[in-house]
């Protein structure tokens, strides 16, 4: 059991002022494997004040110097690699080998991007006019449970650059690594107040630090609900709000596409974590001339999606996070079967010989149709929908035909149609043929799916304000 009873503020670890503590629960378990504080609206406004404090030093101090700390910060995740993913998989329940890589390798690499990005702060002359960026200030981020230290490292390493201070409140469902983020930035001696850690409820602390006046900008990750929360209560104080949201992302195959790969993209896509990821290809949309042939390769490769323990063996997905999400997860798969879609495969029963643990069965479902409930909300868990389209132009209307617009992905044997239609889909990004993330692009989303932008330089420009000094005209 472990117990984190302290919180990260103003360089040091402090008890919470509030006495009650929030559970740490293993999914796959089902047992409490931890407590952390439950941070209360004075720790937030003690995290605040430091983090305020901290601005003006902070902000002044060399671009170089923020990314040698980011560097550091990198190295001490790095070197705690090993205990970070076994804590995410305990906490999350992603299999143990995908969360060295996914939860563990891809935010330290991301740290690293922005311990290498000292080249955006230059400044520009506009006619007589110098223009110039500088930090947004003191910077609430608050963050989900799905991707938890690549979410985190999303918005810190980025607004830690700018030369922004932050206070992060990470998801009361998988507050660990968050802790042991703060233990190596605890370790590598940043100065106090430039990050603070307080875990909570989203409704105390969360809200708590929404409503903060002395917080400029909240950088926030998780559903559209919570969003709309957040900026209703940051609007008071005229706080920028970036939004990264949920998503209902399609991917369109072509009828000259290479089925097979397409198919495989969009499993994978739609079924890792468990289908929890925010931009997970959760819609199929074939030719009906290919749809016959499109059910039967994605049932096929739904079975190879072997559910099972995900601190050992060889099974690709772990159980869902909580009980409340499996719950959600059956819900929506029972709606599916109630509206009339076709269950191909998986369904609501526990998976076979899994007595214990949030499991949920990979599921694909066909002759869905868009109007359905699974075609338009977001399930967050391991469920495809396979929908037909008679052409082309219906195509592009069924993928945009949603509240959402994180993500696409468009097959076919012809680059320059693929691309022509990439261009029609209303979806912040967009891949085509599987081409893979980078890095160094950005990542957001249209309309529901939010406002902002994060990675890479677009990233770090949510962080910057941008001054114009008007100089004597000659
Ligand atoms: P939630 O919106 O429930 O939670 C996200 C964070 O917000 C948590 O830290 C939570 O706190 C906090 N929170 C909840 N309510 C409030 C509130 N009223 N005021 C302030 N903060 C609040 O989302 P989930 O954690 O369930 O994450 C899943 C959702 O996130 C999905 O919809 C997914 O699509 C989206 N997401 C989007 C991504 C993107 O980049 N677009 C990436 C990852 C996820 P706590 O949980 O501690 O109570």
């Amino acid at each position: 059991m472990i117990i984190r009873d302290k919180l990260y503020i103003d360089g040091q670890w402090i008890a919470a002022q509030g006495q009650e503590t929030l559970p740490v629960v293993n999914p796959a378990t089902e047992e409490v494997i931890a407590t952390v504080p439950a941070g209360s609206e004075q720790d937030v406004a003690d995290a605040v004040c430091a983090a305020r404090a901290a601005f003006a030093g902070w902000a002044v101090t060399p671009v170089a110097k923020r990314a040698a700390w980011l560097k550091k910060l990198a190295e001490g995740l790095q070197a705690r690699a090993e205990e970070l993913a076994a804590t995410i998989t305990a906490e999350l329940g992603m299999p143990l080998k995908f969360s060295q890589s996914i939860q563990t390798a891809l935010p330290v690499a991301n740290m690293e991007v922005y311990a290498g990005m000292t080249d955006c702060f230059q400044e520009e002359r506009i006619g007589h006019s110098l223009v110039v960026r500088e930090p947004v200030g003191v910077v609430a981020c608050i963050t989900p449970w799905n991707y938890p230290l690549l979410q985190i490292v999303l918005k810190v390493a980025p607004a830690l650059l700018a030369g922004c201070t932050v206070v992060l409140k990470p998801s009361e469902v998988t507050p660990l690594d968050a802790f042991l983020l703060a233990d190596v930035v605890a370790e590598a001696g940043l100065p106090a107040g430039v990050f603070n850690l307080v875990s909570g409820s989203g409704e105390e602390a969360g809200e708590s630090l929404a409503r903060h006046p002395e917080v400029d900008m909240v950088s926030f990750t998780g559903s559209t609900r919570a969003g709309r929360r957040v900026s209703e209560l940051a609007a008071a104080t005229v706080k920028r709000v970036a939004l990264e949201l949920g998503g209902k992302s399609a991917a369109l195959v072509l009828d000259d596409a290479d089925l097979a790969p397409a198919i495989r993209s969009t499993l994978n896509s739609c079924f890792i974590n468990s289908g929890q990821t925010c931009d997970a290809m959760t819609r199929l949309l074939v030719p009906e001339a290919l749809y016959e042939q499109a059910v039967a390769l994605a049932v096929d490769g739904a079975a190879t999606f072997t559910v099972g323990d995900p601190m050992g063996g060889e099974a690709k997905l772990g159980p869902l996070v909580s009980a409340r999400q499996q719950q959600r997860v059956r819900d929506y798969i029972r709606k599916g079967i109630e509206e009339g879609a076709q269950l191909l495969c998986g369904g609501v029963g526990q998976p076979a010989g899994l007595k214990r643990g949030y499991y949920v069965q990979p599921t694909v479902f066909g002759r869905v149709t868009p109007e359905m409930t699974i075609a338009r909300e977001e399930i967050f868990g391991p469920v495809l929908s396979i929908l037909s389209y008679r052409d082309e132009d219906e195509a592009v209307r069924i993928a945009n035909d949603t509240d959402y617009g994180l993500a696409a992905a468009v097959w076919s044997a012809d680059e320059q149609r693929a691309l022509t239609v990439a261009r029609r889909l209303r979806a912040g990004q967009v891949e085509v043929n599987g081409g893979p993330n980078n890095l160094l692009a950005p990542f957001g989303g249209y309309k529901q799916s939010g406002n902002g932008r994060e990675m890479g330089r677009y990233g770090l420009e949510e962080f910057l304000e941008v001054k114009a000094i008007q100089l004597p005209k000659e």
